[in-house]
């Protein structure tokens, strides 16, 4: 790491010691910065400034749950920087929830929301709250009673949140719903909205399908494609189906998917009807996976174990993994696996889901990678385009959100695999995807004057 840089990463961890998810998401993009700096040294005060959030709201969330017990969850925003456009990204329920992850899901989701081309900044929030196990009503005085603070901190043109782990449609509309009782206005302050208020088609399916779509470029750069290839899926929930759906469509055969609990093996494959079984376990009945291996025959199905290391779903040896599920899933001794199963081709569908060491892996064995910020933006891209659409009040057809969407995912592809090129990292998808990001918002930075 150059010199300069490195000042900015040391400043990074004597502020904020006990923020080791921010520090990997930033020591990775700073990593990338060196030849960058070199040839324009005047950007080291945009470095330096893009590593401190512009805002932070930390809040109180009372809410009572149904045996009337009094629950306080903490929320937060990060609103990270706003200086291409308002602050985007999604929030995130889960008991893991805190500063550091979602500081650095905040910093990640600034460069991809770059590389998207479209003018939105980045911002992250969400709560150590559990959806899990709890009833529908919980969940509704949960979100009620978050949006009671959040309202006064977003807007149309301020900040529009999304979903991430944990927020689905279910959790958008009782949000959506709460703001726009206490602004007094119908306007589109978050994204991922019901079809019937505001939502975009394809917004649901768009993070697995950009994902796929990006991948599907990566492979055919060495003459690969998706027909026939075996596919490891991890996670089962929004990313994981839609990408298991693209999969299939490209005439792939995925065959792991998970949660936090296993992951289920199905050589035969897991088709469109095994598939739409998968979506209505998760997403009406919120099953395990588990039930998947009960229902269907000769299925492996695999718990997952506490200590580090132990994600066997990486020992399967397939043509393509996905990791769709939450971050630091794959370390360097799962990669390995992979690479010893044969992996061509990993994209991330998660943010981060690889450690530092499992990408050196793949980077070193030849295995075309590519990092969350640019295969996985597809989703808040197609949030930007619900965010177009909610401006001149027009809905677009199922067919032209999906083709603005591939043609955005294609785009990246060339941008990342183009600018990596450019600064001497050919072939290094995580470089290229860190330094395009980062150029339109230096430039934007200095234009403004850095404030
Ligand atoms: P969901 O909540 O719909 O699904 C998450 C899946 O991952 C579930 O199967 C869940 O299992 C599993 N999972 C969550 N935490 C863990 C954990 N600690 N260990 C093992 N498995 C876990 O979330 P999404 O599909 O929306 O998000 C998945 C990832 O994709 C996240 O990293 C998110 O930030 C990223 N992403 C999402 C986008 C979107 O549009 N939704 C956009 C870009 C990135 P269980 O049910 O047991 O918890």
């Amino acid at each position: 790491m150059d010199t300069s840089i490195k000042n900015v990463y040391d400043s990074v961890i004597a502020r904020d010691p006990d923020q080791p998810e921010f520090h990997q998401a930033v020591e990775e993009v700073l990593d990338s910065l060196g030849p960058v700096i070199e040839a324009n040294p005047e950007y080291i005060d945009v470095v330096k400034s893009m590593v401190e959030p512009e805002r932070v709201i930390q809040f109180r969330i009372p809410w009572y749950d149904d045996e009337g017990n009094l629950n306080v969850n903490r929320g937060i925003r990060v609103q990270f920087n706003s200086s291409i456009g308002p602050y985007k990204g999604g929030l995130r329920f889960h008991p893991s929830v805190n500063l550091s992850i979602l500081k650095f899901l905040g910093f990640e989701q600034v460069f991809k929301n770059s590389l998207t081309g479209l003018p939105m900044g980045g911002g992250k929030g969400g709560s150590d709250f559990d959806p899990k196990g709890k009833s529908d009503s919980e969940v509704r005085r949960f979100c009620q009673s978050f949006m009671s603070e959040l309202w006064r901190h977003i807007g149309a043109d301020l900040d529009v949140p999304a979903g991430d782990i944990g927020v689905g449609g279910r959790e958008i509309g009782y949000l959506f719903g709460m703001y726009r009782k206490l602004a007094n206005e119908f306007t589109g302050v978050l994204t991922g909205k019901g079809l019937s208020y505001g939502g975009s088609l394809i917004r649901p399916e768009a993070t697995g399908y950009g994902l796929v779509y990006f991948a599907r470029e990566m492979l055919s750069t060495k003459g690969k494609s998706f027909e026939g290839a075996s596919v490891a899926i991890s996670g089962s929930g929004n990313v994981a189906q839609y990408a298991c759906e693209k999969v299939l469509d490209l005439g792939g055969k995925p065959v792991t998917m998970s949660d936090s609990s296993g992951f289920i093996y199905d050589s035969s494959g897991i088709d469109r009807e095994k598939l739409s079984w998968i979506m209505d376990l998760k997403n009406n009945r919120r099953g395990r996976i588990k039930e998947y291996a009960d229902k269907f025959e000769n299925i492996e199905y695999t718990e997952s174990k506490p200590e580090p290391n132990s994600n066997e779903l990486w020992a399967t040896n397939v043509d393509v993994a996905l990791p769709c599920a939450t971050q630091n899933e794959i370390n360097g001794s799962e990669a390995q696996l992979l690479v010893d199963g044969g992996v061509i081709a990993v994209a991330e569908g998660a943010n981060m889901p690889c450690t530092p060491e499992a990408v050196e892996c793949f980077l070193e064995n030849g295995v075309l990678f590519a990092p969350g910020k640019a295969s996985n933006a597809g989703g808040v891209a197609t949030s930007g385009l619900e965010m177009s659409q909610n401006s001149i009040r027009m809905n677009w057809s199922r067919e032209e959100v999906d083709s603005k969407l591939e043609e955005i995912m294609i785009n990246i592809h060339k941008n990342t695999f183009e600018t990596a090129e450019k600064y001497g990292f050919s072939g290094n998808y995580v470089a290229g995807a860190n330094i395009a990001g980062f150029l339109k918002v230096a430039e934007s930075s200095l234009s403004q004057g850095i404030l």
